[in-house]
Order: C-alpha cells, then structure tokens, then sequence
C-alpha cells in the first residue's frame, strides 16, 4: 500500500491558510492572502520544499508548520511572531531585565516540542503572573499561531 501524501498547502507570509489542497485543487491558489493582503507562498524560500501541513497524518486537519521539514529554516510568520513578542515584552515596564531575557530564551522553546517546553512554559507562566492578564493575554495572541499543541496544552489553552 502506497503511503497517503503529506498535504500541500499554501500559506501566506503572514501565516493565514490560502489553500489547503494545492495538489487537489491548484486553482484555489492566490497570489495575495483576502485577510491581510499578504503575498502568499507555496515553498520555503530557503530550500524551495513545499510547504506541507504540520500534521502529517493526511485525514486530519491542517497545521501550518512553523519550521521547513527540509532545511529547519523558520517561515516568515514564525519570525513575525517570535519578533512581536520580543517587542512587545520590551514595552512592559514590570519586566526587569531578566525576566525580559527569561521569556526571550522561553519563546523559542514553545514554538517546538523540546525537552526544554516545559521550562519555558513554566517561565511563561511566571511572566504572566507580573504582567497581569490583559498583557498575558496579548501575549498569548501573538504567539498563539506558532506554539505546539503541547504548548498550549499545557498553558491551558486548548
Ligand atoms: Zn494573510
Ligand atoms: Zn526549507
């Protein structure tokens, strides 16, 4: 028996699903996201793979990749959104320099499933506690699009 093929996807930079069926259903490519206005792509610009779900069980939903399977290389909305929520732990004032640090060491930890994501889970919640829960809220929003499951499993969010 054949194995089932990963899912081809197409993405646009700012991480939005454009089509999930790009073998199946070429013509609903676009060259622009309708959400954000985004171009959109089909391969990593680094290695030229195709983007491929996350998940690679076929039967299952979609999950955007945060990093190419091929090279590791980090899509562009995975940069985006590490680099939000640098800038955006910059601006709180209740973080010191350290804390500052600790949740710029944590974010790359939850956007894959390490031996280090629960450290960085567990550091992220301390870091909500100070920053109060509009600020953690925020947070999460940005990051949200490129935590694993696991992560976000274990900050309570699915
Ligand atoms: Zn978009
Ligand atoms: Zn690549």
């Amino acid at each position: 028996m054949e194995e089932p093929e990963r899912v081809q996807i197409q993405v646009c930079r700012k991480g939005h699903l454009i089509n999930e069926a790009v073998q199946f259903d070429p013509s609903a490519n676009r060259k622009f996201c309708p959400s954000c206005g985004s171009e959109t792509i089909i391969e990593c610009s680094n290695c030229n793979a195709l983007l491929t779900s996350a998940d690679a069980n076929p039967y299952r939903s979609v999950v955007i990749p945060a990093y190419c399977c091929e090279c590791g290389g980090s899509f562009p909305w995975t940069e985006n959104a590490i680099k939000a929520a640098f800038e955006f732990a910059d601006e709180l004032n209740v973080l010191d320099a350290q804390d500052k640090s600790d949740l710029k060491a944590a974010v790359p930890d939850l956007t894959s499933d390490t031996a280090r994501t629960p450290l960085a889970v567990s550091r992220l919640q301390r870091l909500f506690t100070k920053i109060g829960k509009p600020a953690a809220r925020t947070l999460t929003q940005i990051l949200v699009t490129v935590l694993t499951d696991e992560a976000k499993k274990q900050l309570g969010l699915s």
